[in-house]
C-alpha cells in the first residue's frame, strides 16, 4: 500500500526534492556552496515578495521565532500576541520565557481577530514594541488578515512580526508591499521540504531593533547572519543537503509561479471543504484558509479510531486537533506538493473509513462535489 500524508507539516516530497538529498556532501566552505546558496537566497526572496535578507537557520519553525524574540527584544519590553490556537499560544510562551511583558489579545479557537481590536489595544497600551500573530493558526485552520493587521500596526512605532511558517505559499503575503516587518517560515510546510530549516525576513524598522536588543543570543545573531549571508555564506555549518534540496523546491514554486501556487491552493482547499459539507461534515473555522480544512467529527466518530482506519486501510495521513481541540477535529492538509486527484482520494478515504465505522453517509458524494470543483481546471 502506498501512503499518503495529508498533514499540516511535514508534507510531501516531490521527486527532485528526495533526489537531491541523495547526493554526495559537498563542503561548505567553497564556491559551489556559496554559488547554491546565493541562488536559494534569491528564490527565497522571490516566494517572501522582499527585496530583502531571508535569513536561514537550521532548525524547525519554532527556532526562527525564537531567534526573532532573541535578536528583537529586550526583557520587559511590551508585545501584543494575537492567541487564537496553538501557535499563537507559542508566540506568547516563548515571549514570557525571555521576559517579555505580553498582553494576549485572545480570540476564540476556530475565529480570528479583527484589525481593529488590535488598532484598539495599539491605543489602549503605551509603548507596545511589537505585534505578534500568525497568516495561518494552523491549529484551528484559518486564517488571519495580515494586510488589514499591518494597515494599523505601520502607523505605530511596534513591528508586526508574523508566523507564516504554514501560510507562506499557500496564501497571498505581500511582504514588502505591506509593509510586514518580520515573516518566519519553515522548510515542512508549502516549501515542501523535510523539517529542519526556518527562515526569517526583516523589514528596515525590525533591523533597527537588533540595535537595542539585549537579550543574549549567539548561534542565531542575525547580525553574524548578516555578515555571513554578504559572502554567500551562513556562520556555523549550515544543512547542506536541505539547502541544496530547497533550491530544487524553489525552482519548482518559480516554474510554477507563486501566484498559480497560491490560487492551487486555494482550489483545493475549495474543493476539500464542499466535499466535506457534501458528506454531511461541518467545517470548523472561519474564514477558512488554504494550508488545512478542520472537519468538526461527527457523534459517534472517534478521532483516534478514524485517523487509524484511515492510516492502517488505505495508506492516508491526516491530522488531529491540538489543544482544546484534541478529540473534536481532524484536519486534512492540502499543502504544499499536493494536487487535484491527492485531493479525490484523501475524500474517497474518508468517505469509506467514515462508512465503514458506522456514519452514515452516501458513498461518493464528497468525492463528486470535489471533482466539480476541479474539473476544468488547469492546476
Ligand atoms: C508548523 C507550524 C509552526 C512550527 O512548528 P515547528 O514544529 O517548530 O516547525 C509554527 N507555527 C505555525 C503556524 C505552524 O503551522
Amino acid at each position: 500500500m502506498k501512503e499518503r500524508i495529508f498533514t499540516p507539516g511535514p508534507t510531501p516530497l516531490p521527486e527532485e526534492v528526495r533526489l537531491e538529498q541523495a547526493r554526495q556532501i559537498i563542503h561548505h566552505r567553497t564556491a559551489e556552496f556559496s554559488e547554491i546558496f546565493k541562488q536559494v537566497c534569491e528564490g527565497l526572496k522571490y516566494v517572501f515578495q522582499t527585496k530583502r535578507d531571508v535569513f536561514t537557520f537550521a532548525a524547525s519553525g519554532t527556532g526562527a521565532m525564537e531567534s526573532t524574540i532573541a535578536n528583537l527584544f529586550s526583557s520587559g519590553d511590551k508585545v501584543l500576541v494575537v492567541r487564537g490556537g496553538k501557535f499563537g499560544e507559542r508566540w506568547s510562551d516563548i515571549g514570557r520565557s525571555f521576559g517579555l511583558e505580553v498582553i494576549p489579545i485572545d480570540v476564540e479557537w476556530g475565529k480570528v481577530v479583527d484589525p481593529e481590536q488590535i488598532e484598539e489595544k495599539l491605543k489602549e497600551e503605551k509603548n507596545i514594541k511589537a505585534v505578534f500573530t500568525q497568516l495561518v493558526e494552523t491549529s484551528t485552520a484559518v486564517v488571519y488578515d495580515i494586510e488589514g493587521i499591518s494597515k494599523v500596526v505601520r502607523k505605530t512605532p511596534a513591528i508586526l512580526v508574523v508566523d507564516a511558517i504554514s501560510g507562506l505559499g499557500a496564501h497571498p503575503l505581500l511582504t514588502d508591499e505591506w509593509r510586514i516587518d518580520v515573516v518566519v517560515a519553515g522548510s515542512q510546510k508549502a516549501l515542501m521540504l523535510p523539517p529542519g530549516l526556518s527562515f526569517v525576513s526583516l523589514s528596515e524598522k525590525a533591523w533597527e531593533f537588533t540595535k537595542t536588543s539585549t537579550l543574549p543570543k549567539y548561534y542565531w545573531d542575525f547580525n553574524k547572519a548578516k555578515a555571513s549571508l554578504e559572502k554567500g555564506q551562513t556562520p556555523y555549518t549550515p544543512a547542506v543537503s536541505l539547502i541544496c534540496a530547497l533550491r530544487e523546491a524553489l525552482r519548482l514554486i518559480e516554474d510554477e509561479k507563486i501566484e498559480t501556487v497560491i490560487e492551487r491552493h486555494r482550489k483545493l482547499a475549495e474543493a476539500t471543504r464542499k466535499a466535506a459539507v457534501a458528506i454531511g461534515l461541518e467545517v470548523f473555522g472561519d474564514p477558512p484558509s488554504n494550508v488545512v480544512t478542520a472537519i468538526s467529527l461527527p457523534e459517534g466518530i472517534q478521532d483516534k479510531e478514524l485517523r487509524k482506519k484511515l492510516k492502517d486501510d488505505y495508506g492516508v495521513v491526516i491530522a488531529g486537533g491540538q489543544g482544546k481541540l484534541s478529540g473534536k477535529i481532524v484536519r486534512i492538509a492540502h499543502l504544499g506538493w499536493m494536487d487535484k486527484l491527492d485531493i479525490i482520494g484523501v475524500i474517497s478515504a474518508l468517505e469509506m473509513s467514515l462508512l465503514e465505522l458506522g456514519y452514515d453517509l452516501e458513498l461518493g458524494r464528497g468525492v463528486k462535489a470535489a471533482e466539480q470543483v476541479l474539473i476544468n481546471d488547469k492546476l
